[in-house]
């Protein structure tokens, strides 16, 4: 029967230790999480300014919700387009200094967006080896040919476009990996873009809120102005403590894309009462320099206390701390070990990262305590 063979799939997926299991929280996932009712102390959410349970959003939604209703009720292009949408767009834009901003309804959306709306067949898109899922199935739906480069080899990556006949180039990254959580080399991606008369699109989810002058991301951390040839992604759903994205590009961009990108044109905008919400959490982004220090502490309390163990953390200055374990019942067995004296630190494995290099992805978040970082550290050492 034709629904056989999945069960033998899902067999195998369970005998290489690469089931996804899921969780279910009994409250909201800040500093803590409860699950079957114990209280976990959390490393796993990507809040990493801790906004999401912020009370000032919670009133945006409830103030937004009254006013607006809670559904738009239809695309951006027919009439699901509101005030606070159009606020918030132009807040964006000019909070990471860009001509024109567009918000979609999540970072997967913005990326299979905007890849095939400037490239196809005949194209080349040159990505890093280490690029989001959402990176690669945008390359694959744009159909250009996908070319992949060793993480941030900027020599291989020159080869590559030096060589290339490709009609048009696109150079594609991270800005910030979301499972090493290191940075792109960003200032040498752009100059070999300006090199070779290609775009230069990065996605700064995980750098958008944390990296930055005031959180204004990667760019910004990197002193790189806006270009014309420069294509900018944040998400929302992270930093910002919502959900959604924006692209952030020039105004002939943000028009091109409006008129062709299917996931923004074809899909039911966002509610407006999360657009409201986002207006609230720019806001806060912008005054939380205390947030980010905190951040930063935690950070560097985290390398003290690991240094010298036999654990050994990726070099990251981003709130992404991973700790590599190599086999995927190794990582298992650690994750369910800190599960036991109620911590929540997940295993990441293939395919999300390449196989043999399974790790535990810790984040961090402004919500976070010295404290919850030192019962970490302590119950780390434990672990055999
Ligand atoms: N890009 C990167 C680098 C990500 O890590 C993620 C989310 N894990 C996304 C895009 C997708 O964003 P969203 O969750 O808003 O769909």
């Amino acid at each position: 029967m034709i629904w056989e063979e999945l069960t033998h799939q899902l067999e195998s997926l369970s005998k290489e230790n690469l089931t996804r299991n899921r969780r279910t929280l009994e409250s909201s996932c800040g500093s803590h999480a409860v699950v079957n009712g114990q209280s976990m102390l959390a490393f796993c959410s990507n809040d990493y300014l801790g906004l999401a349970s912020h009370p000032v959003l919670a009133n945006a939604v409830c103030e937004s919700a009254h006013q607006w209703g809670t559904g738009s009720g239809g695309s951006h292009v027919v009439s699901g387009h509101m005030s606070p949408h159009d606020q918030l767009e132009k807040a964006l834009a000019h909070f990471v200094g860009a001509e024109r901003a567009l918000f979609y309804s999540t970072g997967y959306m913005a990326n299979v967006g905007v890849v095939p709306t400037l490239v196809g067949r005949g194209d080349a898109v040159f990505a890093d080896r280490l690029n989001h899922a959402s990176l690669i199935d945008a390359v694959q739906l744009s159909r250009a040919d996908h070319r992949r480069y060793a993480h941030c080899d900027m020599a291989q990556l020159e080869k590559m476009l030096s060589e290339s006949t490709a009609k048009r180039k696109l150079i594609l990254s991270d800005a910030v990996f979301s499972m090493d959580g290191d940075l792109a080399p960003i200032n040498e991606l752009f100059e070999l873009a300006e090199k070779y008369d290609a775009w230069l699109v990065l996605d700064d989810a995980h750098g958008f809120g944390v990296l930055g002058k005031e959180g204004r991301g990667s760019l910004n951390h990197c002193k790189l102005p806006f270009h014309p040839r420069l294509v900018y992604i944040g998400t929302l759903g992270k930093a910002a403590g919502v959900s959604g994205a924006f692209i952030a590009a020039s105004s002939t961009v943000i028009e091109w894309l409006m008129q062709r990108s299917r996931s923004y044109i074809f899909t039911t905008a966002t509610s407006p009462v999360m657009a409201s919400a986002l207006l609230a959490s720019l806001k806060l982004i912008e005054q939380g320099d205390d947030r980010r220090r905190h951040l930063q502490t935690l950070i560097a309390r985290l390398s003290d206390g690991l240094d010298n163990t036999r654990w050994k953390l990726l070099p990251s200055f981003t709130a992404i701390q991973p700790v590599m374990v190599g086999e995927n019942d190794a990582v298992l067995k650690v994750s369910a070990k800190l599960a036991e004296r109620g911590i929540w630190v997940p295993a990441i494995r293939p395919p999300t990262v390449p196989k043999g290099s399974a790790r535990l992805r810790i984040s961090l978040s402004a919500a976070h305590t010295d404290e919850h970082v030192e019962q970490l550290v302590h119950a780390l050492k434990e672990i055999k």
